[in-house]
């Protein structure tokens, strides 16, 4: 049994109750034995008789469940600084992308680079980022686009997996772009995905989630429908890249294959929003991404005054967002997306929990859950994401243990 006291405050995110709500308990104390939470309240209230414990002593600071990165792209080969500059002058994402840039680049990049330098690269990313505080990253493949390359992508998520500290969820995005090679032959490309890759994936189990890119210079509407269909059937839940660079319908099809999430959502139309409420499907907004583009936020007042749970992520990958720091993706929640820091929280925590489908034992801080939490230098969490700094974290617990300290 070990026993966190002196807990300033506590917010255990529990899912009931608005977004804004994230259960704060000041003066409070946290146990728990083995990797699972036994009790999380008032400190005044803490059961007796708990035999012999291990004491650890808060200092007065905040606790919080561990966060959860619910979009990322995290194995890629090379970085694209370049196009970062190119951009900075005005170039466009979309134009760059035509001149065999953006994506491409880092296909080509990522297929020339083996496995060790692939993992170890990822491996030294995670490590940043269970610093800064994060338990459990989504992962996604798609800078192979070959059966072959993206299989080894989904199988170095496995080996990072079983390495840990971080919980990795993987999902397939064999469908982020057509890649070069079957540029005259899209039915070509969705054939091998549908008839080779998920199949595959689903065998091997490599992979929880199917997602695609539905966007111009990415994928229709229909083509997406058909994949999400076909990984439905092989058991993968979908996922869909939605509405980023323009209204293109992403939202109402997320919805209507059944999506857990639907992501960016930059450009959502109130009809779109409508069809994920009626789903229950989650909007994944993913600030950094808008803030590299140049792109409005995501409308999350309207979205979740209209009931939908907004999650926030970094989308981490070296074109649209070159960044793992997802305190700094919250803060940007608050001040681009007009989210309180309180929305934010739950954002990052139960809902993000929730996107990838892991929220009956992560994402907010109560009895029979894993232990996985923080401890934060601040007083609160408006404090905590007002207040921008390198790191505020202080402990980062998975799983009952000690993942990071700060010295
Ligand atoms: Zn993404």
């Amino acid at each position: 049994m070990q026993i966190l006291r002196n807990i300033g405050a506590l917010a255990t995110c529990r899912a009931d109750g608005g977004q804004d709500d994230v259960q704060l308990i000041h003066n409070a104390a946290l146990i728990w034995n083995g990797d699972r939470i036994v009790w999380a309240g008032p400190a005044d209230e803490m059961p007796a008789n708990l035999g012999t414990a291990v004491m650890f002593d808060a200092r007065g600071g905040l606790v919080i469940p561990g966060l959860v990165d619910c979009h990322t792209h995290l194995v890629f080969g090379g970085w694209r600084a370049g196009e970062f500059a190119q951009r900075c002058r005005g170039t466009s994402y979309q134009e760059i992308a035509l001149q065999g840039g953006g994506i491409a680049s880092t296909v080509r990049a990522t297929r020339a680079a083996d496995d060790t330098t692939l993992v170890n690269r990822a491996r030294g990313f995670l490590d940043a980022m269970v610093q800064l505080g994060v338990t459990t990253v989504e992962c996604k493949s798609g800078y192979g686009l070959t059966l072959n390359d993206e299989l080894r992508i989904l199988r170095d998520y496995r080996a990072l997996a079983d390495t840990g500290p971080c919980r990795i969820v993987p999902t397939v995005l064999g469908a982020h772009i057509v890649p070069a090679e079957f540029a005259s032959d899209r039915a070509g490309y969705i054939r091998m995905l549908v008839d080779e890759l998920l199949p595959a994936v689903a065998a091997e189990k490599l992979a929880r989630f199917c997602d695609v890119f539905v966007e111009e210079n990415a994928f229709t509407v229909e083509e997406a429908r058909g994949i999400l269909t076909a990984a439905v059937r092989l058991g993968l839940k979908p996922k869909v890249h939605a509405d980023q660079l323009r209204d293109g319908g992403g939202a109402a099809l997320a919805a209507e294959v059944g999506a857990l999430s639907a992501d960016h959502l930059e450009h959502v139309s109130d009809a779109g929003i409508a069809a994920l409420k009626q789903a229950g499907v989650i909007a994944v907004s993913l600030p950094i991404a808008s803030l590299y583009l140049r792109q409005q936020a995501m409308p999350a007042r309207k979205l979740i005054d209209a009931g939908v749970p907004v999650a926030v992520a970094t989308d981490f990958n070296p074109g649209s967002a070159p960044s793992f720091h997802l305190p700094f993706a919250m803060t940007l929640a608050c001040t681009t997306q007009m989210m309180t820091p309180a929305e934010v929280l739950k954002g990052a925590t139960i809902y993000a929990a929730r996107a990838v489908g892991r929220d009956a034992d992560l994402g907010s801080l109560e009895e029979g859950k894993r232990a996985d939490f923080l401890l934060i230098d601040a007083d609160d969490v408006d404090q905590w994401l007002y207040h921008l700094r390198a790191n505020a974290c202080r402990w980062t617990v998975v799983g009952g243990r000690t993942a990071w300290k700060a010295r």
